[in-house]
């Protein structure tokens, strides 16, 4: 149901800017509401950043943080979508910000030229409504997923290598990230994207998937992927969602069992 009166909260621009959704079955205007007044971290503006981050300004979210440390390369134009040959050489979570709030005025933007780590975690996830995981590192999306599970901050990972991608959602009580893949079974700590090749659409598909999860979450209260693993395959066009339970024995679950 519509707020009245002084609850009303978007103005006719942003009524306007948003028709198509607020018409939408299922979507009204609380639920665009409750995009605007959403608080967004994106870790990693690569190729699942750069169309998530888009896609999200455009949805309407009211305000996104943006992590990243990287300067953008020739060989990111490939897939990275919010980046062009004149970008060459700039920080890319500079330039995905600035064409953020080129595509949605009315958004808020928030940057970091740094990578996320033990120290600014807790401080950049702690305030967040939901972190969007699409960085590029098994370290960083370890601690991603502890430091949301410490603070019950809901978390969407997306990952794309070659043909393949991922996706997940860790919220509440739910399984998290090393329930899934324990840490020490991961013996390629330092595999990453840039190690192997991955097609362009790959990581544009998983942003998608992974930016279509954060809007039903955040305007719907939806959770399709809580505890689940999705897995897309771009050979075959086939998507399987596995259900995962909790690890007994996961160190992450249990720190934040013995803190609560
Ligand atoms: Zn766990």
């Amino acid at each position: 149901m519509a707020k009245l009166g002084s609850e009303f909260e978007l103005s006719d621009d942003e009524m306007h800017l948003y028709s198509r959704q607020i018409l939408l079955d299922g979507w009204d205007i609380d639920a665009q509401e409750r995009l605007k007044f959403s608080n967004v971290l994106i870790v990693g503006c690569g190729g699942i950043g750069c169309a998530t981050g888009e896609l999200l300004a455009r949805a309407g979210v009211g305000k996104i943080t943006l992590i990243d440390h990287d300067q953008i390369e020739t060989s990111n134009l490939q897939r990275q979508i919010a980046y062009t040959s004149e970008d060459i050489g700039f920080y890319k979570a500079e330039i995905l910000a600035k064409r953020l709030k080129l595509i949605n005025p009315f958004i808020k933007v928030d940057v970091y030229y740094t990578n996320l780590d033990e120290k600014n975690a807790a401080d950049l996830i702690a305030s967040q409504d939901l972190v969007l995981d699409g960085c590029d590192n098994f370290t960083t999306r370890y601690l991603v997923n502890t430091v949301c599970k410490q603070h019950d901050v809901a978390l969407i990972s997306a990952s794309a290598i070659g043909f393949q991608g991922q996706l997940f959602m860790v919220e509440g009580e739910s399984a998290c990230y090393e329930c899934l893949f324990p840490k020490e079974h991961h013996a390629d700590e330092g595999f990453r994207c840039a190690d192997s090749g991955v097609l362009a659409t790959t990581p544009n598909v998983m942003a998608t998937l992974q930016a279509h999860h954060a809007l039903l979450y955040l305007g719907l209260n939806k959770t399709p992927l809580k505890q689940k693993l999705l897995l897309w395959d771009g050979l075959t066009m086939q998507q399987k969602i596995l259900s995962f339970e909790k690890d007994v024995d996961c160190t992450v679950c249990q720190a934040r069992f013995d803190h609560s």
